[in-house]
């Protein structure tokens, strides 16, 4: 079994050599499955796990958010901020 995805790997790097086989998970919205329509400004917690160290709004690209949710999140984050929930910038 093991010999047989070898010999397929190596098929597929001699065809194109430039393409790698990539491994990747399925990206989720964590809002969408925690089925929260309405983001509260107030929600530190969740919000922070998109914010970097440094203070950055996270792209969706990265986190997997839907489009929706990305919009209602950098809102509720430039507003945390405002009322100093959150930092602009940390060092
Ligand atoms: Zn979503």
């Amino acid at each position: 079994m093991i010999i047989k995805k070898e010999g397929k790997e190596r098929e597929a790097k001699e065809k194109d050599p430039k393409k790698k086989v990539k491994f990747f998970r399925k990206k989720k919205c964590h809002f969408c499955v925690d089925k929260i329509l309405v983001l509260d400004y107030k929600d530190v917690g969740r919000l922070k796990r998109h914010v970097t160290e440094r203070g950055k709004i996270i792209p969706r690209r990265i986190t997997g958010n839907c489009a929706y949710h990305q919009r209602h999140l950098t809102r509720a984050i430039k507003r945390a901020r405002n009322v100093s929930l959150l930092a602009y910038k940390s060092l």
